[in-house]
């Protein structure tokens, strides 16, 4: 049986276009290309200029991937050209419309399937993002297996549908109510903000739905968690989906020399910003903080100007990734005083930063995150612990996870604010009080610190050959071929 002949499985990769649901989707696609998997990988043009060095190298290397670019009517959709990734979205407004263009991407991607039916290359298995529920009709269509990757935590998944499926959110009397996560092995409380899921939000209801169409009948889902790290979500996860669940992650563990690390994600803006990687070599092992808070989460100016007191008041040396969006001549002038100010004791950068390759560093102590779930298990990989600050969607419930159930972390303790709004400005003292219990903080600190190095072992061990993602992703493979077979899908099918 070809279940156990890897290169005799062609999977098409169809991830969403926002970076961080993205980037770990092509971190899959070289892991399922090593282990022998074909694979196409489904993107855009805009999209497909941020993957190509990563793909080049994959070529090079002899991995059997390529990159399938289908074009992205922006126009169609009201979009300006080349809005092809959440992160060029340029206001909320035009968020609906964003979703909207990707549905526009079915027509495409069936042509695509449907021109790829001869023996060598008819595709075994779809593995689309959760949030492009209209890959169902398509696979349904072509009667091909489908399985689903979710971007965030199990632990985000498993809390937020045992709160849907106890109806909490119509029991509680308002926003601010505390209640807990029922049928968990650990009592964790939250509110009603904290436990959303993607898109219950005003405006989505119909898409909220078929996310969960697309979900109840697809043939198993794909976590980028590992085993050891969150063993009892994954065990009642598992059973309460009723289906076949593979945690496969750190995905981006994948990389492991500099050059892979340094063009992941966005091979198009990696540059190494003022030599913040020489920099770091200069500084003292765990001595560094890392601020950054991801691809879309944005700081007001006020915000900046705290974070960067706070930043000045700890000591501890930084590198503070800020976006360029998030520039304005308020900025500018506030930002040249503090650069002055600080010369020598830390790093602004501004745009895309090489993310995997600063936590990596001997010289990372701590990293302040918005709790995005690729930036905590990266974290996580590294073994760095973490200063957290969540600002929308699964974030809040993955602060949750590591602060209270991994311990390896300190809150800020900012409140959720209302969907679709900015947070509350969070003063440097509270941003003080936090690094500094990460970065020092006695007892307690190291402890967390010993926690988080133990977490980034296991991390490592998981994807290792006879490691538990290691295995999960074989599993994988076997069970995308085996799908395929009993699916009417077959080589010449027309
Ligand atoms: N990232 C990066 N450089 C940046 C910003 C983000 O490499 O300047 C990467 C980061 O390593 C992570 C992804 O982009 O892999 C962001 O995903 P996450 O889930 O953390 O947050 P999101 O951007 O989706 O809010």
């Amino acid at each position: 049986m070809d279940g156990g002949d890897p290169t005799k499985t062609h999977l098409v990769l169809v991830p969403l276009m926002e970076q961080g649901h993205m980037i770990p989707m092509a971190d899959l696609a070289l892991l399922l290309a090593t282990r022998g998997a074909r694979v196409s990988f489904i993107t855009t043009p805009v999209n497909a200029r941020r993957l190509r060095a990563t793909a080049d190298r994959a070529v090079e290397a002899g991995l059997p991937l390529r990159l399938v670019e289908l074009p992205f009517p922006c126009a169609e959709a009201g979009l300006p050209q080349g809005c092809e990734n959440v992160d060029l979205v340029p206001s909320l407004d035009l968020f609906h419309s964003f979703f909207h263009c990707l549905y526009l991407l079915a027509g495409p991607l069936k042509q695509f399937l449907l021109q790829n039916v001869e023996p060598r290359n008819s595709p075994t298995c779809i593995i689309a993002d959760q949030c492009l529920p209209w890959t169902a009709t398509v696979a349904a269509e072509l009667s091909i297996p489908r399985l689903i990757f979710h971007g965030p935590s199990c632990f985000f998944l498993l809390c937020t549908l045992l709160v849907t499926r106890h109806k909490l959110h119509e029991k509680v009397a308002d926003e601010d109510e505390i209640f807990a996560v029922p049928e968990l092995s650990q009592t964790i409380q939250v509110n009603k903000r904290q436990s959303l899921r993607f898109f219950q939000w005003p405006g989505f209801e119909d898409f909220l739905c078929q996310i969960e169409t697309a979900d109840d009948t697809a043939d198993g889902f794909v976590l980028n968690t590992f085993y050891e790290m969150e063993p009892w979500c994954i065990d009642d996860y598992r059973s309460a989906v009723g289906k076949e669940v593979w945690p496969i992650g750190p995905v981006s563990l994948c990389h492991k020399d500099a050059n892979s690390k340094a063009v992941r994600g966005n091979g198009d803006a990696a540059v190494d910003h003022g030599g913040v990687i020489e920099w770091l070599d200069a500084r003292e092992p765990r001595s560094v903080l890392f601020v950054s808070f991801g691809s879309v989460a944005s700081t007001s100016p006020q915000q900046l100007m705290e974070i960067g007191a706070a930043l000045e008041a700890t000591g501890w040396p930084f590198v503070w990734a800020v976006k360029t969006a998030e520039q304005s001549s308020e900025v500018e002038e506030w930002a040249t005083e503090f650069k002055q100010r600080n010369q020598g004791r830390g790093m602004v950068m501004k745009g895309w930063v090489q993310q995997l390759l600063i936590l990596s560093h001997p010289a990372l102590g701590g990293f302040m995150t918005h709790c995005g779930w690729n930036s905590t298990l990266e974290a996580v990989a590294a073994g760095v612990p973490m200063v957290t600050w969540p600002h929308f969607a699964d974030q809040f419930l993955n602060e949750k996870l590591v602060v209270e159930v991994l311990r390896t972390g300190v809150a800020v303790r900012v409140k959720p604010p209302e969907v679709y709004q900015a947070g509350e400005l969070v003063e440097r003292e509270v941003v003080e009080r936090a690094m500094e219990r990460v970065m020092g903080g006695g007892e307690e600190g190291e402890e967390m610190r010993v926690r988080a190095r133990e977490l980034g072992e296991k991390a490592m061990k998981a994807v290792e050959e006879g490691g538990s993602s290691y295995d999960s992703l074989g599993k994988l493979i076997s069970r995308a071929s085996e799908l395929s077979r009993i699916s009417a899908w077959e080589p010449g099918f027309s």
